[in-house]
Order: structure tokens, then sequence, then C-alpha cells
């Protein structure tokens, strides 16, 4: 039996809400702590790879989400001022057949939405907007949450799903070794309305370049596209999600790159831009009864596309080993110790990924095309990402020597 009764969740984000609605689905009384005193939709496109979109269909939301979703037919890379396509990976039915699970692309909104309309309605009036949580004490069987306005809240657990700038990340391992990586995001989205037919063919797109590259996938049954340039920017520092800019700058950084680029930013909505930074892996996420998951766990930079992976992996495993290992530290120890060496491997693969993608090969057509032809090479693609895919957190064995 567990010994896990009541949990705090600081954070309703992906990880958060996720989190929330499998430890309720599995009989566990959840509270959630949210910042934001409104639940907005903020945001543009996520990836949900099979990895992730499992864990929906575990948490028995597949329908709600197909019915917000785009499931692309493929991916495909295409070089930065040609437009010469290479195919990348097929998904639709290959990635069903292939993983037995789809590969969703979303609104980072229409996501939220269909979490926490699970979770309110599994636990009406759990989710307490407007709660900034300050600090988390373990004290013996119990850990005690303050929130920034002196209220106190108790449980057996607390879970730490506060995001990138975790404060319980700060408080308990210190600033880390955050870096700036050069690099900077724009993001936008793109009614298809807009755009010609060949500019939202339903396909995910990798757009390579010298310094930079471009992201584009269609969201929404089709209605939106979603469009991620990274540039090199030294100078921008600021990693908020809400710094928007004009088309004129996006224009000016990806001068020269080709002409459907520049099309799809004059079809932007607001562009917003972030500046990205890299973080080592940490050691581990524990601090007495309080563990991190999400990207307070484990910030990855976006080039593997799995930050919500990783977060929903997170909360269907804490919510299995709280609820399946019975006795609360020994729980939280092995959920820790199951993720971290995945998690690590995630982190650093995505650092890799800057290099592929921006390779000085790209500036020349000729150079171009036998670079990428060795780099996405479908051999060497499977080995990049079908370890990603396969990983199955709703059957893996919690018991160490199962
Ligand atoms: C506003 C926003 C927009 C985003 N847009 C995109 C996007 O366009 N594309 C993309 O790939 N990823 C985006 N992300 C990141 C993506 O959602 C995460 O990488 C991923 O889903 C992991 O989710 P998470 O739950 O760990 O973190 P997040 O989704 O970042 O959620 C963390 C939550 O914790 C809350 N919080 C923070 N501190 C406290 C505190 N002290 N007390 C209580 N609550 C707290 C935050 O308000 C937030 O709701 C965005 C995140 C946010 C917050």
């Amino acid at each position: 039996m567990s010994s896990v009764r009541k949990v705090i969740i600081s954070g309703a984000g992906i990880a958060g809400l996720a989190a929330a609605l499998a430890l309720r689905q599995r009989g566990v009384s959840v509270t959630v702590l949210e910042q934001a005193s409104q639940l907005r939709e903020v945001g543009a496109g996520l990836q949900i790879a099979p990895n992730g979109s499992r864990v929906l269909q575990a948490l028995g939301l597949g329908e709600a989400v197909e019915a917000v979703a785009c499931e692309a037919a493929a991916k495909e890379v295409r070089l930065w001022n040609t437009g010469r396509r290479w195919p990348l990976f097929d998904l639709g039915a290959d990635a069903r057949a292939r993983f037995g699970a789809p590969y969703w692309m979303l609104h980072r909104g229409d996501l939220h939405q269909v979490l926490r309309t699970a979770f309110e309605a599994a636990a009406p009036g759990a989710l307490h907007t407007g709660v900034c949580v300050a600090r988390a004490e373990t004290l013996g069987d119990a850990v005690r949450v303050t929130a920034a306005d002196g209220r106190v809240f108790a449980a057996d657990v607390m879970v730490a799903a506060d995001g990138v700038h975790s404060a319980q990340r700060r408080s308990v391992f210190g600033e880390g070794a955050a870096r700036f990586t050069g690099l900077m995001a724009w993001r936008g989205v793109v009614p298809t309305a807009r755009l010609s037919p060949a500019l939202c063919e339903p396909v995910g797109v990798n757009w390579v370049g010298p310094g930079g590259h471009v992201i584009t996938y269609p969201l929404r049954r089709g209605e939106l596209l979603n469009v991620v340039a990274i540039v090199e920017k030294p100078e921008w520092r600021s990693e908020s999600w809400s710094d928007a800019g004009t088309h004129d700058d996006v224009h000016r950084d990806l001068a020269g790159w080709h002409a459907d680029i520049h099309g799809l930013i004059d079809a932007m909505d607001v562009p917003y831009r972030w500046a990205l930074l890299s973080r080592p892996p940490l050691a581990g996420w524990l601090d007495g009864r309080t563990v991190l998951i999400g990207d307070a766990a484990h910030p990855t930079l976006p080039f593997l596309a799995q930050g919500a992976n990783m977060a929903l992996e997170d909360a269907l495993l804490l919510a299995r080993c709280l609820c399946e290992l019975g006795d609360a530290p020994a729980a939280l120890a092995r959920f820790v110790a199951l993720r971290l060496p995945r998690t690590t491997r995630i982190v650093q693969g995505a650092a890799d990924n800057t290099h592929r993608f921006h390779n000085p090969l790209l500036s020349d057509p000729a150079t171009a095309a036998t670079y990428i032809d060795r780099e996405w090479e479908p051999t060497r693609v499977r080995q990049r990402y079908d370890w990603l895919f396969e990983h199955d957190v709703t059957r893996l064995p919690l018991d160490p020597t199962a």
C-alpha cells in the first residue's frame, strides 16, 4: 500500500498538471499551486512524440488531444538558401505502426487546456492560481510548503514542477551554471488560411543553414503553422516567453534565406523571441520529500523537441513510483534513479544538435548536399531518434531487479 496520501505540486504547467492528474487517478489527494493568477493561452507549438503521446493516452486524454492536434505525415530537411528537400522520417501511420503511438503536433495552449480540464473535473477546487510557492521544508514524515503570501500547506510529498526558472531548484541546488549559447529563437504562429497551399502541407520541416535553423510544423488540425527560427544573436539575453519583436527584425536576422521563409515571416501574427541558455544536467533532484520534475529538473535546449515529452514521462512515472512502491522516500529515490540517465542523455543530445543543424558546410550548396546526405542518412536518423520514441514509462519495470 502507498504511504503517500497527499501531494502538493507547485506549477500548473505541462509537468505539474500531468502529474496531478496521474496521481489523482490513483486515488491520491493533490493540491496544485500556480503562481500565475490566470492561466492564459501562451506559447506556441510543442511536438509530442510517441513516448509522450503514450502518456497522454494512458491518462485517458487520447481523444481530447486528437481533437486539437495535428498528426503530420512526415518530417523533412530543407536547405536554407535553395530550399532543396530531403526526407527526414515518416510520421502519421508509420509512427503508429513502428512505435504503437502517434506523433502529435500541438499548440501548448491546447495541450494545457486539455490537461487542466481533465484535472479540474477529477479534483474540483484543487487547482489554486495566484499562489507562488516560496519554499518547502521536510519535517519528519511530512513536507511544509510556504507560499509567498505566507499561507502554509502540508503534504506527504511536494513536487516542484515550476519550470525552467524553478525557485525550488535555485534554493536547493543554487543558481547553477546556466550558459548563454549565443543563440536566440524567434517563434510565431501563422494561420494557414494566409498561406499558399505549398506552404501548409502536413509535414514538419527542419530548414538548416550555417549558423541558424528554422523549424515549421502544423498545429490545431492544420489551422495554424508553428514557426521557430534559431539565429546567432549574442546580444539578446532575455529567456522570457513573452518578449515581442517586429517582422522586420526577423527578416533581417534571416537575410539570404529562401523566399518561403520570408513568406512565413510576413504571415506571422506576433514574432516573439527568447534567448537560449544551456544548463548542465543536475546530479539529483531530491531535497528530503521534495522532488523536481519537468523543466525544473532537466531544462534542455529545444533541439530534440523533447522538453514536453520528458515532462509527461516524469509525471506518469512519478505517480507510478509513489503509488506502486509504497514508502515515499524510497519511491522518490527510485523515480530519480530511473529518470536521470535518460534525461541527461536527452539534454546532451539536444545540445549536440546545435552543431549538426548550424554546420558551416551548409553555406555552399555543393558541400551542403554531401553533408546532409551523411548526417540525415536513414540509419543514423533512426539511431538518433528511435530510442527516444520507443521508451514506454507506462510499462517500465519499477523494480531494479526486474
Ligand atoms: C508561458 C510559457 C510558454 C511556453 N511556450 C512554449 C513554446 O512555445 N514551445 C515550447 O516548446 N515550449 C514552451 N514552453 C515550455 C514547455 O511548456 C516546457 O518546456 C515543457 O512543457 C515542460 O513543462 P514544465 O511543466 O516543466 O514547465 P512549464 O510548462 O514552464 O510550467 C511551469 C509552471 O510553473 C509555474 N511556476 C513557476 N514558478 C512557480 C512558483 N514559485 N510557484 C507556483 N508556480 C510556479 C509557471 O507559472 C508555470 O505555469 C512554455 C512554457 C511557458 C511557461
